[in-house]
């Protein structure tokens, strides 16, 4: 199979909203009137980001999945995507498999793939997503404010513990296994609570890369600090029954550093905490709130008693030495 019918059978549909989908030099895209595009792409690279026995429809759920999330982190709509593929060969059971995890996410995101390239090479998967936010919308990390309360949504930690799994560091039984590699496998984008926390949250990131170090991004665009309690993490809807079964000193460490978790962090006013609630429960995910924006730059870590942890916690850095 050449590369034009690969793309042709796998990566090509009618378009739906888009003036012009694959085929042609450019795709073509009407904006809705008054808009602004949200624009972000992300690399999925086998053996950085992805053990090579991940199943091929986990890949493609979560190669769309974690540029949707970017789109949530801002509050914006999913609008339609490009997708760039490097493939070692042409192996159509994994084409198949990965096309199907792309469309569902896709699909249930009312999200349309527009074009992309596709070249032999080391397996390679670059999404580039747009999508659509009313000026002055935009959930940002720059405008965190003093006073403001920490939020994280749904639970972190998991994505870490099955990879620790998979790595021999850490056992747990069948069931919570498999209910952290769900996470690790096909996270969540929130995309509906990030368009739900418009106007109500005042910064926002996704945490891809651990707690700690996305909250450092917030604090130091912001040009604030931050203190995070860690009662929650000993229990609270942020922790999974899966992360509840492994020791307290470990549960800590991925729920603050561990990374891949697609979840929203975000702050918002005390005044707003009602509408918080009320947009997580509109979009059927829990909030935690887990500490508080201060004036004194850097983020400071409380032990259960309150007091500031010396231990340090390094997040996901690629070029870390
Ligand atoms: P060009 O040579 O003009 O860059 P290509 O030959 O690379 O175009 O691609 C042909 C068409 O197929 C283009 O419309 C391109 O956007 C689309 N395309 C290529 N690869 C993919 C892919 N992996 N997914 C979706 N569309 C793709
Ligand atoms: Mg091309």
């Amino acid at each position: 199979m050449g590369e034009f019918d690969l793309i042709a059978r796998y990566f090509t549909r009618p378009s739906r909203h888009a003036v012009l989908g694959v085929g042609d030099d450019c795709a073509l895209l009407h904006i809705q009137a008054g808009m602004q595009l949200a624009v972000s792409s992300d690399m999925l690279v086998q053996g950085r980001h992805f053990l090579p026995t991940t199943p091929a429809a986990g890949l493609g759920h979560k190669a769309l999945a974690v540029n949707l999330s970017d789109l949530a982190a801002c509050g914006a709509k999913p609008v339609a995507f490009t997708l760039a593929l490097a493939l070692p060969s042409v192996d159509e059971a994994w084409l198949s498999g990965f096309s199907q995890g792309l469309w569902e996410l896709a699909d249930a995101h009312g999200c349309e793939l527009i074009g992309g390239d596709t070249t032999q090479g080391p397996l390679n998967i670059c999404i580039t997503v747009m999508g659509e936010v009313p000026p002055g919308d935009a959930l940002l990390r720059q405008h965190a404010q003093v006073g403001d309360d920490i939020y994280v949504s749904g639970t972190v930690g998991d994505a870490r513990l099955a990879l620790e799994v998979f790595r021999g560091t850490v056992s747990v039984d069948m069931a919570h296994f498999e209910a952290a590699r769900l996470r690790l496998e096909r996270p969540t984008p929130r995309i509906a609570l990030g368009m739900a926390l418009r106007g109500v949250a005042n910064a926002a990131i996704d945490i891809s890369d651990g707690l700690l170090g996305d909250l450092g991004h917030i604090v130091q665009r912001s040009k604030v600090g931050a203190v995070i309690d860690t009662a929650w993490v000993q229990d609270s809807a942020a922790i999974s029954e899966a992360m509840q079964s492994i020791s307290f000193n470990k549960r800590l460490e991925f729920a603050l550093a561990g990374g891949d978790d697609y979840e929203l962090l975000f702050t918002a006013p005390p005044d707003q905490a009602e509408a918080v609630l009320d947009a997580a429960e509109a979009c059927g995910v829990s909030v935690t709130c887990m500490g508080r924006i201060t004036p004194v730059a850097g983020v400071q870590v409380l032990d259960l008693q309150g007091v500031p942890l010396s231990r340090r916690f390094a997040s996901f850095d690629h070029f870390a030495t």
